[in-house]
């Protein structure tokens, strides 16, 4: 592979850094990518892709088990080959991460799978990875420098993977269906894979620390989702702290605190879902003055690190920890670098998507956080459960929320719980980027039988016109 200077070197192939690279090489730079672990990044290999298959395996396991019956299809019994089930997750990331190869040979990028640091401020320095050759060269240099390090799991003091302790990662190839697990978090991961595990028959339960599930979402959606995991078996114990766990012959006993008192629960595995990191140390930012704050990399409107000639996007600089958000970021960074693209990026318009079931999607601002920011706004709901599809297609759960500004009326957030909620709430996004108001989104004419009536009537329910309700 050529040494020769490049116009950007990226460390990370991520959603962010692929993504980035790739819209480089369209705009004529020369791109290098260095990636110590598999192209595509968490997402491709360790987050969205291989637990979207896994969910997947889950739902068909539901529909068989739970649906089938109500549309009078018999089924005989039904049995499990879990180690396909992560194997199917795996081939499915396995391609992913082949397209991505297949995608930096067609735009010509260069890519060395390799562990980078930064050495100067047009200078990456190259050392090997755990399990990859010796790269072929031991430094690369450019006229800017992008990091898409990502994220990594987070783990509390004393915490140890291993032994039936688990992250999403250690679960996403763990084929053994646990006969009970305590899911510790109930942020996304931690209820995407406590939904999996229920699906499959086993005993979940989840602690969290805040007094709802989905800390930070729309409090009404939040307590939707738990009542649908209630009413699916899953224990939801809210209020409840993490102490400490310990093996007691072969389960896992996880202590608790709970209103100032202590109580242990016990399990065959445990699942730490507490959030994540960004992966900035160990990247020699110090040698070039980049400053990070709280954990993440400081960046301006341009993406641009405290370094002049160093970006950073993605994971590493700032929640929410997105997919979508990176390779937007990825983007607009690269856009911004070549002057075809003003700087700024709108945070608000990143839509965040919960994919158990029933499935979460949310865009801009609740209720309450519009009112926190002394927006005044008025609600449009819609339930799902009066509308014609949802009911053909047993998909009556939730609702669609929209929060309209009182003064304009336009859309300033959305919150949707039910079946297909992750691909309804793009019609919102693309609403809210063209400023659109409830009207305009009410006098759009909808395809009948479907969901995303709902969206549509919600828009008419805020000013009080909703027709099938
Ligand atoms: P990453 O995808 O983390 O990629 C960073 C890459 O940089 C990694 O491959 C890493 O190996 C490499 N790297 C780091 N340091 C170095 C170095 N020094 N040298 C060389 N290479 C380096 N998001 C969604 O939007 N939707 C979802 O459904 C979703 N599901 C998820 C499920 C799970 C279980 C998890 C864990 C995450 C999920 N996410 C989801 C989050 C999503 O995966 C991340 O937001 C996204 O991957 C961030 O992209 P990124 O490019 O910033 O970083």
């Amino acid at each position: 592979m050529a040494n020769s200077r490049y116009d950007l070197a990226i460390i990370g192939s991520g959603p962010g850094g692929y993504v980035a690279a790739i819209r480089a090489a369209q705009l004529k730079m020369k791109v290098a990518v260095v990636e110590r672990d598999r192209p595509g990044g968490v997402c491709l290999n360790w987050g969205c892709i291989p637990s979207k298959a896994l969910l997947n395996s889950a739902e068909v396991m539901e529909e068989i088990r739970g649906a089938a019956k109500e549309h009078g299809i018999q089924t005989g019994e039904i049995t499990v080959d879990f180690k396909r089930v992560i194997q199917r997750s795996r081939d499915v990331a396995d391609k992913l991460q082949r397209g991505v190869r297949f995608l930096f040979k067609k735009n010509k990028i260069d890519l060395f799978e390799a562990n980078a640091t930064i050495a100067g401020p047009h200078i990456l320095a190259l050392s090997q990875a755990e399990g990859k050759p010796a790269p072929t060269v031991a430094t690369i240099e450019a006229d800017k420098l992008m990091i898409a390090a990502g994220s990594g799991e987070r783990l509390f003091p004393g915490m140890q993977i291993g032994d039936g302790v688990m992250t999403s990662k250690e679960a996403l190839v763990h084929d053994r269906i646990p006969a009970s697990i305590i899911v510790i978090g109930a942020g996304a991961i931690g209820l995407e894979i406590g939904y999996f595990y229920q699906a499959f028959g086993s005993q979940v339960t989840i602690i969290e620390l805040e007094k709802q599930m989905l800390p930070g979402f729309d409090a009404e959606i939040a307590e939707e989702l738990r009542r649908n995991f209630v009413r699916r078996k899953v224990t939801v114990l809210l209020g409840h702290g993490y102490k400490s766990m310990q093996k007691v012959g072969d389960k896992w006993s996880v202590t608790v605190s709970v209103d100032g008192a202590e109580k242990t629960l016990e399990a065959e595995n445990v699942l730490i879902a507490v959030g994540r990191v960004a992966l900035s140390t160990n990247l020699g930012l110090e040698k070039v003055g980049i400053e990070v704050e709280r954990g993440f990399i400081k960046v301006d409107d341009s993406f641009r690190t405290t370094a002049k000639t160093i970006y950073a996007i993605g994971d590493v600089i700032r929640p929410p920890l997105l997919a979508h958000k990176a390779s937007a970021e990825g983007v607009a960074a690269v856009e911004i670098m070549a002057g075809v693209r003003e700087p700024g990026f709108d945070l608000l318009s990143i839509a965040g998507c919960i994919y158990c079931e029933p499935e979460v999607a949310t865009v801009g601002l609740s209720e309450a956080e519009a009112k926190a920011r002394g927006i005044e706004v008025k609600v449009g709901k819609f339930p799902f459960s009066a509308l014609g599809k949802a009911i053909a297609t047993n998909s009556t759960q939730g609702f669609v929320k929209l929060v309209v500004s009182s003064q304009y009326g336009e859309v300033v957030g959305c919150q949707i719980i039910g079946n297909h909620a992750t691909d309804l709430i793009s019609e919102v996004v693309l609403g809210k980027t063209l400023e659109a108001t409830n009207v305009e989104f009410g006098k759009t004419v909808h395809p009948h039988p479907t969901m995303s009536e709902a969206i549509m009537q919600a828009a008419l329910a805020a000013d009080g016109e909703a027709i099938d309700i």
